[in-house]
């Protein structure tokens, strides 16, 4: 049996960093030559197991120094290493009854949906864990289900229905969460995937008429749940889901001078993401007491972070960006 150590050192949060490349429009507003402000020094002798981010003001040539787990550069398409290298080793507990989450956090803009959902040609890592866990199934007679929804405004909306519909989070009375009626859908195939996820994306671009672009003010959450049968032979069914989430950008208030309901919703954001950070903190400090109850966002996860669950933070910036990669790159420090 594991010692408690060891078993605490499991539900470590992983934090890291991914750095998109420069686009086109960026490239070409800088004659061709945009200047980065996030370099990584990974050889750290003293410190093999993490790595140090210098992010440097391209005005008055500030750097500020930041401890994280790992580092992905600019290079065009390291999605599936971040997958090889963080998500892949999340898959096995999954058939093993435990939960297991994925963040992508960062600014609007910073790669959050490229880094989950990708494209056609780059998948991201929702799809391609999917499909892992899909071969998975093949091997253990394991069966999948998905259900996919969106947090705003600190409500819950099942983006599998025909209309996406507002689900209760209901407390239970061992202080567990549920999602009432929540939709699951049965996935056998990564074409069946695609084709359910792609509808679900579609409704989430439009659900919320007269707002535009909610999406990238609300969380997106894909859950992949899968039951195994399990080996002792009394018919018992194991269950584990992965969460796969395309947080909310996490704007800076002092810079976007908000109004309204703007400003309402960004409250929201920035207390969910607080509370998140909070409770990841307190994981990895071995905090006696963990602030689930703080955000919709961290009750509905309570059963996926912490204890054996497994979770790694993707933090998302834009390497044109220097305040806003300071944000996000402190926040997710200050996490571990
Ligand atoms: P966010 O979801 O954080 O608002 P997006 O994922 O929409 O940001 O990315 C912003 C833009 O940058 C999009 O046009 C996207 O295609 C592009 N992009 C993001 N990450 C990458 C990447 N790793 N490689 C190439 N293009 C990227
Ligand atoms: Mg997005």
């Amino acid at each position: 049996p594991l010692k408690p150590s060891n078993a605490r050192s499991i539900s470590k949060v992983r934090v890291i960093i991914r750095v998109r490349p420069f686009l086109p429009h960026e490239i070409s507003a800088r004659n061709g030559n945009p200047i980065t402000c996030i370099s990584v020094l990974d050889q750290d002798f003293e410190s093999p197991e993490e790595i140090t981010v210098y992010l440097k003001d391209p005005e008055t040539s500030r750097k500020e120094c930041y401890q994280l787990d790992s580092f992905f550069g600019q290079e065009d398409n390291n999605v599936g290493q971040i997958f090889y290298r963080e998500v892949r080793p999340l898959i096995p507990g999954i058939f093993n009854g435990c939960n297991a989450t994925v963040f992508a956090y960062g600014a609007t803009g910073s790669g959050k949906t490229y880094t989950m959902q990708g494209t056609e040609e780059q998948p991201g890592l929702m799809p391609l864990a999917m499909s892992m866990i899909l071969s998975h199934c093949q091997s253990t007679g394991s069966t999948a289900q998905i259900s996919y929804y969106e947090v705003y405004m600190d409500r819950c909306y099942d983006l599998l229905e025909v209309k996406a519909k507002e689900i209760s989070i209901l407390d239970d009375k061992d202080g567990q969460i549920h999602l009432r009626g929540l939709s699951q859908v049965s996935i056998n195939t990564m074409s069946e995937f695609m084709e359910i996820f792609s509808t679900g994306v579609q409704r989430r671009k439009v659900a919320h008429t007269g707002l535009n672009d909610v999406s990238s003010r609300s969380h997106g959450v894909l859950v992949i749940s899968v039951s195994t049968p399990s080996t002792d032979g009394t018919g018992a069914v194991v269950c584990g889901k992965l969460n796969l989430i395309d947080l909310a950008g996490n704007e800076d208030n002092r810079r976007t001078c908000n109004e309204g309901i703007r400003l309402q919703e960004s409250a929201k954001i920035n207390q969910s993401l607080f509370a998140l950070s909070n409770v990841i903190y307190a994981l990895n400090n071995n905090k006696p007491r963990v602030p689930y109850r703080e955000s919709k966002l961290t009750r509905i996860l309570q059963d996926s972070l912490g204890g054996t669950s497994r979770a790694v933070m993707v933090a998302c910036l834009n390497p044109g960006e220097y305040q806003e990669s300071v944000h996000t790159v402190s926040l997710a420090a200050r996490s571990r």
